[in-house]
């Protein structure tokens, strides 16, 4: 077979047009999608899904939600974008917020950018800062990470498969095993930061072990070191805090944020804490879009609208129906959930992921595959009961059919 295939096996004419124009670096999406509203999108043929994926856990008011709409359209007939020569009032509340949201308070800073990649690599220099005249060469991250496509985001990324072919990359970085054992024998006075996820959203919503993160804490603290905390996706409340690493009871040197900051638009950022504030002096980093108000306002008003409607205990509440749900799933595809809050990974008896996503799409519920053997649910942090119901009966019929296929 030669050019692209829609699950019904016809090719039609939007996968043509992908296929002739769109980069080759772009896989064939599962459809063309029209427009959205709360959890739930339309494609270009009219047929309704329910979002459990929400753009990879973007979309934290859903779609086309009334804050969302009204603040991109009042800011851009406001004031969009000045350039990194002026200031403007949403950026400085959303910095005020986002120090006061982590915890990173009186010394806390805040440097945005426009994707989470982006963010990565205001860290990775934030790393290269903290060199004690030279003594600190190495940058620790974890086997499985991914931090982003961006050279040096891709540097931090341990997944060969993504690396390979771009060759060579900033040099330093080390993918160590996350255990406190490899954390033991890596971390010394000649590491500049370690950089971690919460959860390990692409590697397949995969969870810290146990002690993990305060061990990191207390011998990165020990030598130095600066832990870097990658909040992109685990933040924005949809753990169930506001961060991720806020269920550890640990202070990291800084975070980055991105995903679903914006609810869909884009913006991603860098917040330090205490003496990792001081390391970038001025003129060492910048963006020309960065920062903008009409990003930073948007970023305001979705951050206040999760404050407002109380969505981080939502996101922890609705987690935990979801998980039941699963739970009490009988399916002999189902081998048990992960995750966190409303970022969860559904582990499969069989690497049959991407089988049961297309048999998701065909029952009209948005997954995905995060790897070959689990489904990863990230739905819009305002669904409500009802929508875990309807979640849960297509996602029956779903694996019913990828069961039935086998
Ligand atoms: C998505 C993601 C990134 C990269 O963000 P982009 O906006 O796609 O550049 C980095 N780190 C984590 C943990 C992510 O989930």
């Amino acid at each position: 077979m030669t050019g692209p295939t829609s699950m019904t096996g016809t090719t039609t004419d939007w996968q043509q047009r992908f296929d002739r124009r769109i980069m080759r670096s772009m896989a064939m999406p599962l459809a063309k999608l029209d427009h959205g509203r709360g959890a739930r999108v339309w494609d270009a043929d009219g047929n309704e899904y329910l979002d459990f994926l929400a753009g990879i856990a973007v979309n934290s008011l859903g779609h086309a939600h009334p804050v969302f709409v009204e603040a991109v359209s009042t800011q851009a007939a406001r004031l969009a974008h000045v350039s990194n020569y002026f200031t403007s009032e949403p950026a400085l509340e959303l910095a005020e917020r986002v120090t006061r949201l982590s915890g990173a308070g009186d010394e806390g800073r805040a440097w945005f950018g426009n994707s989470g990649a982006e963010a990565n690599e205001a860290a990775f220099k934030l790393a290269r800062l903290n060199n004690s005249g030279g003594a600190r060469t190495r940058v620790l991250a974890l086997v499985d990470a991914f931090h982003g496509r961006t050279m040096g985001s891709l540097a931090l990324t341990g997944k060969p498969h993504m690396r390979d072919a771009f060759e060579p990359l900033p040099g330093g970085v080390e993918h160590i095993d996350a255990t406190i054992r490899a954390l033991e024998a890596a971390v010394d006075d000649g590491v500049a930061a370690l950089f971690v996820e919460p959860i390990q959203g692409e590697a397949g919503v995969v969870e810290l072990p146990d002690g993990f993160l305060s061990a990191a804490r207390d011998l990165t603290r020990r030598h130095g070191v600066l832990l870097i905390v990658d909040e992109i996706q685990t933040g924005a409340g949809r753990t169930g805090e506001w961060f991720g690493f806020q269920h550890e009871g640990v202070v990291p040197d800084a975070i980055t944020i991105a995903k679903g900051i914006g609810g869909g638009f884009p913006i991603g950022g860098l917040v330090t804490f205490g003496h990792a504030s001081t390391l970038y002096s001025r003129g060492q980093h910048g963006s020309t879009f960065g920062g903008n108000p009409l990003a930073t306002h948007v970023a305001n008003a979705v951050l206040g609208e999760i404050e407002r409607a109380g969505l981080v205990e939502n996101a922890a509440l609705r987690g935990r129906q979801v998980r039941a749900r699963v739970e009490g799933l009988d399916s002999p595809l189902v081998a048990g959930i992960r995750g966190r809050g409303l970022l969860l990974g559904v582990a499969l008896a069989e690497p049959v992921a991407q089988l049961v996503s297309n048999a998701a799409m065909q029952a009209g519920l948005i997954v995905n595959a995060a790897n070959d053997s689990t489904i990863r649910i990230a739905p819009p942090l305002i669904i409500d009961e009802a929508d875990i119901d309807e979640f849960a009966e297509r996602f029956t019929r779903a694996l019913a059919a990828a069961a039935a296929a086998l």
